[in-house]
């Protein structure tokens, strides 16, 4: 990811197929911008199966790969690289625990996932992968000035 232009720290977010399927995309745009996060790059896309997996090779060998990886591919996801302070950090807190039903009132997850696989959003876990999952689906000329 080429990222001399950002001032502040950044993280790649996804909103997975049953949050686009849903119909909540129009609402969780609008939370990124309402916790003061700039959307420096955007894109709606369908990812293939080998291009889930790649995404999630971290999680190759636990139980819920296959899994993930189909439902990954089986509709559109909405990818986006968000700027703010401590990015990686406050997204991870604004989408609330990988299981809705442990997921503190209010977040994203808690709203809108239907399961704990399903269930809504990504948002990368440091600031090491948030750089390379930005590289994963955006170039430097997809940044939004
Ligand atoms: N996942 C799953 N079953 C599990 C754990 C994870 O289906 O027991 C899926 C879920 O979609 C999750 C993704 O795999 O978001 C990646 O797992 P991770 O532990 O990295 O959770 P996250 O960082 O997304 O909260
Ligand atoms: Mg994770």
């Amino acid at each position: 990811m080429f990222t001399p232009y950002f001032k502040k720290e950044f993280t790649l977010i996804m909103i997975k197929p049953d949050g686009v399927v849903d119909g909540h995309t129009g609402a969780i745009l609008e939370r990124i911008e309402k916790e003061g996060f700039q959307i420096r790059a955007l894109k709606r896309l369908v990812l293939s199966e080998s291009q889930a997996g790649a995404f999630y090779y971290v999680h190759r060998e636990r139980p819920f790969y296959g899994e993930l990886v189909k439902f990954m591919a089986s509709g559109p996801i909405v990818a986006a690289v968000l700027e703010r302070d401590n990015a990686v950090a406050h997204w991870r807190k604004v989408i609330g625990a990988t299981d809705p039903a442990e997921a503190e009132e209010g977040t994203i997850r808690k709203l809108y996932a239907r399961s704990k696989g399903e269930n809504a959003v990504h948002g990368s876990d440091s600031v090491e992968n948030a750089r390379l999952e930005a590289g994963f689906f955006f170039a430097g000329l997809d940044l939004l000035s």
